[in-house]
C-alpha cells in the first residue's frame, strides 16, 4: 500500500474490515468526496489458496495469521467443557473462514425484532437488504436432476450485488436421502426460503462464486480489485485499534476518531470528522467499547479504565445457537468426507482442484432442514408444547423470552435446523481449535447429524479481562443456562432417531449396526438424549446480541440507528447488534444489516 497520510482527518473511520465492516466502508465510499479508512487488526489474505478454496478451510483455524481463536470459559452444563469459536483475523473477517452456507432468515423471526422496540426493522423493510448483497445463481441442471430443487423460485430477483450465491454441483445419495427421509416425516420445503419461510428438507445455497469455484466473501465482493483502486478509500491492515477517543466537553460524548497500534507497535491517533463505526464483531466491539470507557461501571472501575458512559448491558445478553453433533458410521460405499484423511486421495483432489476448479474442494455439500419442535414421535402438537412452556414459566418473564416463545409456539416457526455434514465431528473437552472439531481422528467413515436450535432463552456475556487490547475477553457463553433450551434440543436429539433409522432411505446408507459418536449412547429416551447434549454440544459460531438493538432500558446498547446509547458520532455495525439471533445460519443477515445501516449512515449525513 502506498504510504497514506494519516494525519488529515478522516471522514468516517471503521474499525474492523470483516463482514459488516467492509459492507460500511463499500458504500460509504461510493461518494468519492466522502474520506474512508477502514482499520483491520488481520492481513489482507485475499489470495491466499487456503481462504479461496472452499474445501480447504480446516487448514485456517487455530492459526494465528487467520483465527482470533476464542475459548469459552469452562461450561458447567456440558460436563464442564471449553467450547471454541473461530473468528476470522483477516480482511473479511470471519466471511474469510466460515462455512459459506448462505441461508435467509424467517419472516416471523425479523418481524420479532420489530415487535421488541426496534421500528423499522421488520422482515419487509430488511427483504431488499437481502437481495442487494446477493448475485444468486441459477441451479446447475446437475443438482436439479439429483435434487429436485423445485421450491427454487427463478422468477425471484437474481440480484448484482458483490457476493456469489450458488448451488453445489458436487451433491451426492446422502444428500438425495436426507431430502427424502424428512419428507417422509411430513417436511418437505415447498416455498423459495428466501421468501421468509421454510419448514422442511432443503439443499441451501453457498457463498462460492461458481465460475472460479472460489469463496466468494466480504473481502472479495466488496472491496474487490476495483473497489480498492477508490482513492477515497484507505485499508489499513494488521493494525489493531485500541481504543475510541472522545470529545468529553459537550453535553455528550463525541467519538472523535481512534487511538491504533500500528504492526511495529507504535501508537497513534486518527481523526474521524464524521463518525466513527465499530465493525469489530460480537466478541471484540463490546471490547473495544469497554477499553474506551463504555460499559458496566463495576467492570471499567475493575480495570481503572475512566467511566464515560455507563451501560452495563455492553458485553451481556450474548446469543449462540447450540448445535449438537452425532456422527454415524457409513456403509461402504456411501460417501464421506472422511477419506480425506488419506494423503494420496486429499492431494488428488487438491490437483484436480488446481487444474481446472473441479471436484469436492470447489463445492459445499452440506444439507440442511428446518423443522417446528420435533422429538422421538415426530412433530410436537400444541398441547404438548403448551405443556412444557407452563413448566418453565418462572424462566419465561423477559419480552426476549416471550418473543421466543412465541416463535417456538408458532406452527410456521423454525424451532430446529438440522444439518447433514459430510465428515466425523470428534469433541475434545478442551479443543486447540475448530480444526479439532472437523478433522478425522477415528479411522472408521462416518457422517455427521446436527441438531440446531434457532431461537436459544440462554443468553451469555462477553467482557475485557484487562485495560489492554492484546488481552483476549473473557466469553462466557452460558449454554442451557436457561433449562428449556436443553429440554428443547434433547426432543431434537431424539428426532435424529427417526432419521436414522435402518428403514429410512438416510438409515439405509448407514452401516447396519454400525459405529455413532457419543459411543454406545442412542437417544431412546429423554435423559438419554440430554446426556448426548451435554458431551457433544458445541457452538454453531452465530455468536450475536452483545450491543443489542433495543431500548436502553431494556438492555439496548445502540438505538434503531445503530448509534451507541449517550454518545454522538459512534456506531456499531455487526452481528452484535441483532436483538435476536435469526433462524440459520447468519451471514445474509450480516450483510444485510450493513448494508441498511450505510443507508441509515448517508442518511443522517445530511444532519451533521
Ligand atoms: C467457523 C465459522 C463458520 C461459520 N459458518 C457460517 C456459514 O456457513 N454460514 C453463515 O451464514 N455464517 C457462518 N458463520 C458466521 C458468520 O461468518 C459470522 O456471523 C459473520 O461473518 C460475522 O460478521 P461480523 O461483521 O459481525 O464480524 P467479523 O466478520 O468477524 O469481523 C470483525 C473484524 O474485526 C476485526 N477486529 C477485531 N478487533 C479488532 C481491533 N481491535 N482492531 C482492528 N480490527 C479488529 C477482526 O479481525 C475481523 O476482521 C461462521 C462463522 C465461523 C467463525
Amino acid at each position: 500500500m502506498a504510504s497514506v497520510d494519516l494525519e488529515k482527518p478522516f471522514d468516517y473511520v471503521v474499525v474492523g474490515g470483516g463482514t459488516a465492516g467492509l459492507v460500511i466502508a463499500n458504500r460509504l465510499s461510493e461518494d468519492s468526496d466522502v474520506r474512508v479508512l477502514v482499520i483491520e487488526a488481520g492481513a489482507d489474505r485475499s489470495t491466499d489458496p487456503l481462504v479461496l478454496c472452499p474445501g480447504l478451510v480446516a487448514g485456517l483455524y487455530g492459526k494465528d495469521e487467520y483465527d482470533w481463536n476464542f475459548m469459552s470459559t469452562p461450561q458447567p452444563t456440558l460436563n464442564n467443557r471449553v467450547i471454541n469459536q473461530a473468528r476470522g483475523k483477516m480482511l473479511g473477517g470471519s466471511s474469510a473462514l466460515n462455512f459459506l452456507m448462505l441461508l435467509y432468515p424467517s419472516k416471523g423471526n425479523i418481524d420479532a425484532w420489530a415487535s421488541l422496540g426496534n421500528e423499522g426493522w421488520d422482515f419487509d423493510s430488511l427483504a431488499p437488504y437481502l437481495r442487494k448483497f446477493a448475485t444468486v445463481h441459477a441451479p446447475p441442471q446437475s443438482s436439479k436432476d439429483l435434487c429436485g430443487l423445485t421450491y427454487h423460485n427463478e422468477d425471484l430477483a437474481k440480484g448484482d450485488g458483490p457476493i456469489h450465491v450458488t448451488f453445489s454441483e458436487g451433491y451426492n445419495v446422502t444428500n438425495q436421502a436426507w431430502l427424502k427421509t424428512f419428507a417422509g416425516q411430513g417436511l418437505e420445503v415447498t416455498t423459495d426460503p428466501r421468501d421468509g419461510r421454510a419448514l422442511g428438507a432443503f439443499q441451501n445455497q453457498a457463498s462460492i462464486d461458481p465460475v472460479t469455484h472460489t469463496r466468494s466473501f466480504a473481502a472479495s465482493g466488496y472491496y474487490n480489485p476495483e473497489v480498492a483502486k477508490r482513492s477515497n478509500l484507505v485499508v489499513l491492515t494488521e493494525t489493531l485499534v485500541s481504543k475510541i477517543i472522545f470529545d468529553t466537553t459537550g453535553d455528550e460524548p463525541v467519538a472523535t476518531g481512534v487511538e491504533i497500534l500500528t504492526k511495529d507497535g507504535e501508537k497513534k491517533q486518527i481523526s474521524a470528522s464524521l463518525e466513527v463505526i465499530l465493525s469489530a464483531g460480537t466478541l471484540q466491539s463490546p471490547q473495544i467499547l469497554e477499553l474506551s470507557g463504555i460499559g458496566g461501571k463495576d467492570i471499567l472501575v475493575k480495570h481503572n479504565i475512566p467511566v464515560i458512559v455507563e451501560n452495563p448491558s455492553v458485553g451481556e445478553y450474548v446469543q449462540d445457537h447450540p448445535i449438537v453433533c452425532q456422527s454415524f458410521e457409513v456403509a461402504d460405499t456411501t460417501p464421506s468426507g472422511d477419506v480425506l484423511r488419506d494423503p494420496n486421495v486429499l492431494n488428488a483432489l487438491v490437483g484436480m482442484y488446481q487444474a481446472s476448479g473441479a471436484g469436492p474442494l470447489g463445492q459445499s455439500t452440506i444439507s440442511v432442514a428446518y423443522s417446528p419442535l420435533v422429538d422421538g414421535s415426530g412433530i410436537v402438537p400444541p398441547e404438548a408444547k403448551k405443556e412444557l412452556f407452563a413448566s418453565h414459566e418462572q424462566t419465561l418473564t423477559t419480552p426476549d423470552s416471550q418473543a421466543i416463545r412465541k416463535l417456538v409456539e408458532s406452527s410456521d416457526e423454525a424451532t430446529f435446523q438440522f444439518l447433514l455434514f459430510p465428515t466425523q465431528v470428534s469433541i475434545p473437552d478442551v479443543p486447540k481449535s475448530m480444526a479439532e472439531y472437523i478433522l478425522p481422528v477415528l479411522p472408521d467413515n462416518y457422517i455427521t447429524v446436527m441438531t440446531i436450535l434457532n431461537h436459544p432463552f440462554s443468553r451469555g456475556s462477553v467482557h475485557i479481562s484487562g485495560p489492554d487490547v492484546h488481552a483476549a475477553p473473557v466469553w462466557d457463553p452460558k449454554y442451557n443456562s436457561n433449562p428449556l433450551d436443553l429440554e428443547l434440543l434433547a426432543r431434537g436429539v431424539e428426532f435424529v432417531e427417526r432419521l436414522v433409522d435402518p428403514s429410512t432411505p438416510f438409515g439405509k446408507l448407514l452401516k447396519d449396526g454400525g459405529k455413532r459418536q457419543p459411543e454406545g449412547l442412542v437417544a431412546t429416551d429423554l435423559e438419554k438424549a440430554r446426556e448426548i447434549v451435554r458431551q457433544r454440544q458445541i457452538s454453531v459460531f452465530h455468536v450475536s446480541g452483545s450491543c443489542a438493538m433495543k431500548p436502553k432500558e431494556q438492555g439496548g446498547v445502540v438505538d434503531t440507528r445503530l448509534r451507541v446509547y449517550g454518545t454522538k458520532r459512534l456506531r456499531v455495525v455487526d452481528a452484535s447488534v441483532f436483538p435476536l439471533e435469526p433462524v440459520g445460519n447468519i451471514q445474509s443477515v450480516v450483510y444485510a444489516v450493513a448494508e441498511k445501516a450505510a443507508d441509515l449512515i448517508k442518511e443522517d449525513r445530511k444532519n451533521l
